[in-house]
């Protein structure tokens, strides 16, 4: 079945609009032009939250089962126009199209698990005779919509980190405004379609496309929202919470994850895992790994290893099967990068893979002897950029990859069941990888960071719970003459 084109349109609460000014869509790797967008003003924003007034009361009204169906249709229409898809989110973003496919595969899944967790959208009784003067009342709760989301999400994964916000969305019964990236927003209006073909109403989805500047205040401080669900820089994300006033807030924000390798560990193992979980979608994940504390007996081993696999990372075209990593997502990007790794070379870091750039791409690059005051160790790289450091001991590798102010998720190689369970109790993180790279995520699992990495959990039963209110129900039973 072949889909729509949808450039040079957005979604305004269910129709397709256009707008004379547009954005042009790039492709990073060589610049050319391969779509346009309407560029959103404040006044499409403030209509598509006027009509979203109507579209949660239509969104609440929805059955379990007429919410399932549509998630479900939705999900068949994603795997049907796979290729498609996958095409786009190569096209318009970093991902190469092996990264892509597999990126579609997984919000279809998401939409799928989406339809399965509306069923489990329940309450529960509530004995409220555990307070005294309380032996004649029953009752329980049951879970409301919180009503509009304002969803706002990153370039990086352009479609499934959509699937995570209106799939739960709908699920819980709510109207969704998505504020896609301005870089990747064809896969965000490729979703809306999916959604339109699947039958949704009209007014419970708007994707307003446009740039931030423009669109997002009115986005994030109307009174109207009840709910960002935002994922981004931790910047960017600070400044909406501080913006946001009284509304709920979920923050899935970066991170610079750390991975610890032990005397004992499977060092191909760790090797192998460290080089994906660095290099994948080139380096720019939430979940990427930045730093690698490594045992100091083990470390010219597992180096010798690491830069064995580093070397191996077929960079190309994106559209090409065999390219493992294509650019960043524009030169601009490229070039920060660049500086942040000179920053540290000038503070004495050595570089013992990579560290040349040709336009948006930038070689898979590895350093060690970084300064700990260097932007690269404190601060989210975003690229393909990986620290190696030497430790003494476990003490000391949780020790450094707590000493930042991000907290995602962190890996450990060991065959030390001890030492693992060590790492998982002290590590500050969302979550902690034993024999795998913090680049570990199913999208049923609660998902999120701690400290500058975030606020609250995704992953699709987890942000229904976030999507949704508690609402206590109590009779009080009266007595009646006998
Ligand atoms: P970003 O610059 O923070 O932008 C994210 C979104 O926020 C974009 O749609 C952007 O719109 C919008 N935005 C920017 N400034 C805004 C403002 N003042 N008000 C309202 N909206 C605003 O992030 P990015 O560079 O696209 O993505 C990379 C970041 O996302 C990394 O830090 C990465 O770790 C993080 N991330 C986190 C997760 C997670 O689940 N924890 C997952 C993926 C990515 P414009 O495009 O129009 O500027």
């Amino acid at each position: 079945m072949a889909t729509e084109i949808m450039g040079g349109r957005m979604l305004l609460a269910g129709e397709w609009i256009e707008r004379t000014e547009q954005i042009n869509v790039y492709n990073p790797e060589n610049n050319e032009i391969i779509g346009s967008i309407p560029a959103g003003k404040a006044e499409d924003m403030n209509d598509a939250i006027t009509l979203a007034q109507e579209g949660k009361e239509i969104a609440e009204n929805l059955s379990i089962r007429e919410r399932m169906d549509i998630l479900n249709k939705a999900a068949t229409y994603i795997e049907d126009n796979l290729e498609d898809f996958a095409r786009t989110i190569a096209l318009e973003g970093s991902k190469t199209i092996n990264e892509a496919r597999s990126e579609t595969k997984r919000a279809a899944e998401t939409i799928r698990i989406s339809a399965e967790e509306a069923r489990r959208l329940t309450g529960e009784s509530i004995n409220f005779d555990q307070m005294p003067g309380n032996t004649d009342r029953m009752g329980y709760y049951f879970r409301f919509p919180v009503g509009i989301i304002a969803a706002i999400t990153p370039f990086n994964d352009p479609l499934n980190l959509i699937a995570h916000k209106i799939g739960p969305g709908i699920a819980a019964g709510n109207a969704v405004i998505i504020k896609p990236a301005t870089e990747t927003p064809l896969s965000a209006l490729k979703m809306a379609e999916a959604f339109m073909y699947a039958g949704l109403p009209h007014k419970i989805l708007s994707v307003i496309t446009g740039r931030a500047r423009d669109i997002g205040d009115v986005l994030i401080e109307s009174k109207e929202v009840n709910m960002i669900s935002f994922t981004g820089g931790m910047e960017t994300g600070e400044k909406i919470a501080k913006k946001a006033g009284l509304k709920k807030l979920s923050m899935e924000l970066g991170s610079n994850s750390p991975a610890i390798v032990l005397n004992d560990a499977d060092l191909h193992e760790a090797a192998v895992s460290t080089t994906s979980g660095a290099f994948a979608a080139a380096g720019q994940n939430c979940l990427s790994v930045q730093r690698i504390y490594v045992e100091e007996d083990v470390y010219e081993s597992f180096k010798e290893l690491f830069l064995k696999e580093v070397k191996e990372v077929k960079t190309g075209s994106k559209l090409s099967e065999s390219t493992e990593m294509g650019p960043v997502i524009n030169e601009k990007e490229a070039e920060r990068i660049e500086k942040w790794v000179k920053e540290a070379t000038e503070a004495g870091a050595l570089i013992l893979s990579g560290g040349t750039r040709k336009g948006a791409h930038y070689d898979p690059t590895v350093l060690e002897n970084v300064p700990e005051s260097a932007t690269l160790v404190k601060e989210e790289i975003f690229g393909p950029v990986v620290l190696l450091f030497k430790v003494k001991n476990l003490h000391e590798a949780i020790k450094r990859s707590n000493d930042v102010n991000y907290g995602l998720q962190a890996g450990i190689f060991t065959a030390n069941v001890n030492a693992a369970l060590k790492a998982s109790k002290k590590l500050r993180v969302g979550g902690v990888m034993i024999n795998d790279s913090s680049d570990f995520r199913i999208d049923a699992m609660p998902f999120g960071g701690i400290k500058g990495s975030g606020l609250g959990r995704e992953g699709v039963e987890y942000t229904i719970k976030e999507m949704s209110e508690e609402r206590i129900i109590a009779f009080k039973i009266l007595d009646e003459d006998e």
